[in-house]
């Protein structure tokens, strides 16, 4: 019955939501779950299987790969056929290919229940591209954050740079202009402001100052932070 809320948090590519859901999963002491990372570890497992890009082998191919969820002292790790790829999928080329795979139906269905039975019991911050839309359409809080095309490019760019990848603005710039384009423009689940979202633009605001935002939300909606 006190079931604990269910969170989402959906948004274009760069609008900071990875860092900003994470803290705010850490405030409400509420389990993470990083829809993202289960895209790219089907991207990254199709790799690893030599998937040439023919659409006709994809939903065989995706109905093989056994993509898996573990809770590691409440921390999920994803694994793709027995190995763990969790630090493996944060590259701009695994990125392109999740997006362009996640427009599959095979792909989003072979993924729906894991990431049902991860939130089955509540207390988990679910961030995504469908997470209020399609995947927890019921979820208690929900926001979608945004920024501009040349904010969200700036901050990739100076991630990619921070873990050592060679790449350039222009290029980061390219990536994000195509995945914004696949995300939204897809027939099944497409990037959508889900109808009850509450909308952030973090444009120019600090991390600290969206998740307190945030948390100022939550408080009034009940969903209590730990302390
Ligand atoms: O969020 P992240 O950049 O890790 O996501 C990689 C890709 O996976 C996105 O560009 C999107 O196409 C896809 N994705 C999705 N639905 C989600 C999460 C990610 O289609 N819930």
């Amino acid at each position: 019955m006190n079931r604990k809320p269910v969170v989402t948090i959906d948004g274009p590519a760069g609008a900071g939501k990875s860092t900003i859901s994470r803290e705010v999963a850490r405030r409400l002491c509420f389990l993470y779950l990083d829809t993202g990372a289960l895209y790219r570890a089907v991207a990254y497992g199709l790799t690893v299987r030599g998937y040439s890009g023919n659409d006709a082998e994809l939903a065989g191919l995706c109905r093989s790969l056994r993509v898996e969820l573990q809770n590691r002292d409440g921390e999920l790790r994803v694994s793709v056929d027995g190995e763990e790829v969790t630090g493996k999928l944060r590259t701009e080329e695994i990125g392109i290919l999740a997006s362009t795979v996640s427009a599959s139906p095979a792909v989003r269905e072979a993924l729906l229940s894991l990431q049902r039975d991860i939130a089955a019991e509540g207390g988990v911050v679910a961030e995504g591209r469908d997470m209020g839309t399609v995947v927890f359409p019921g979820a208690e809080v929900k926001f979608f954050l945004d920024a501009s095309v040349e904010e969200r490019a700036e901050r990739r760019y100076r991630e990619l740079i921070g873990k050592g990848e060679r790449t350039s603005l222009a290029e980061v710039t390219r990536g994000i202009v195509i995945r914004d384009r696949q995300d939204r423009e897809r027939a099944v689940s497409p990037l959508r402001v889900p109808p009850d979202a509450r909308i952030i633009d973090t444009t120019g605001k600090p991390i600290p100052q969206v998740v307190d935002i945030m948390m100022r939300i939550l408080e009034d909606a009940g969903a209590s932070p730990a302390r």
